[in-house]
């Protein structure tokens, strides 16, 4: 079996249609949606990231704008940024780009963004909102992966889904959101014992621990989604997954490339973040 190739670029440019004609029909009522993307130091990777998530909201027609600041800017200084930001009746989305300087807390930053601009959905509010089963705005990476389910048209409700990483920004979330949606979840870490039993009983497999190849074909059950969030550099600095993608797909049912996979899928869902904030606003 070869499985069928989710790809998050098509699926992406789909998503962006629909929310570039929502952005159009706000902006001709005078509220065209708004995001502010900050950027502390000159974090190569950083500096890639948001030039992308600007780009695709100018594409869309959204108000968006850039603040870069150097790596010593204080923290007193950011949040100041921050509470001018969320007075601003043009922005209804703040992103501020991880991970931040040494110097500067990270959760106390997240914490100063207005939960109803928390586009990212990193505030410990919409953490709880989430957990609650009533959330406001979804973290782009997990709602993307959710995304690409509904696009094959998964039955989610009673899979068993696996979400190998724990991190506040994919792998909890990922796991809230799945187990909404019906599944029953396991959560993996890195103290997992014998992985491969856990991943083997997935129907829906979720992978997200900047780990190379840490789930191989003999971890798969045949059939099963998926879903790979890594992003890592493989021996000829290409692009690559967490999925040793080349023999899964040999496996699965379904999964995602690694690139043009859950990557473009991120930023397309913070577009959809950011015009559900304008959208509310109104
Ligand atoms: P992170 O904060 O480093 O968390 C990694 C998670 O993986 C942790 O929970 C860790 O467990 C777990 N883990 C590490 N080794 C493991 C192992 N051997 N077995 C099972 N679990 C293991 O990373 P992140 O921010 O969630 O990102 C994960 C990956 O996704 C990275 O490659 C990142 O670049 C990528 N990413 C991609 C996108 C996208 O748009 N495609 C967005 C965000 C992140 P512990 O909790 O025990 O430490």
């Amino acid at each position: 079996m070869t499985a069928q190739i989710i790809s998050g670029t098509a699926l992406s440019q789909q998503i962006r249609q629909e929310v570039s004609q929502r952005a159009a029909a706000l902006t001709t009522q005078g509220k065209q949606p708004g995001l502010a993307v900050i950027l502390v130091g000159e974090n190569p990777a950083s500096q890639v990231y948001v030039r992308n998530k600007v780009k695709a909201c100018e594409d869309c027609g959204f108000y968006s704008i850039l603040e870069k600041y150097d790596a010593d800017l204080s923290e007193a200084t950011l949040l100041a940024h921050i509470d001018r930001l969320n007075h601003d009746p043009k922005i209804n989305g703040i992103l501020v780009q991880l991970p931040l300087p040494a110097h500067i807390n990270a959760n106390k930053v997240i914490e100063a963004i207005a939960a109803e601009k928390d586009v990212d959905g990193f505030h410990i509010s919409n953490a709880g909102l989430l957990m609650t089963g009533q959330p406001l705005f979804r973290p782009c990476t997990p709602y993307g992966v959710m995304k690409m389910l509904e696009a094959i048209n998964y039955p989610v409700r009673g899979a068993n889904a696996v979400v190998v990483g724990a991190s506040n920004i994919v792998g909890k979330p990922q796991a809230m959101l799945l187990l909404q949606a019906g599944a029953t979840v396991t959560i993996c870490n890195s103290k997992t014992r014998d992985l491969g039993a856990h991943t083997r009983n997935a129907d829906i497999l979720v992978v997200a621990t900047g780990k190379r190849n840490i789930v191989t074909a003999d971890m798969v059950k045949p059939g099963a989604v998926v879903l790979d969030v890594g992003m890592n550099r493989d021996d000829d600095g290409k692009l690559c997954g967490d999925v040793d993608y080349a023999n899964v797909k040999e496996v699965a049912g379904y999964i995602t490339p690694v690139p043009g996979g859950v990557g473009p899928m991120t930023i397309t869902m913070l577009l959809v973040n950011t015009i559900e904030a304008a959208e509310r606003n109104l």
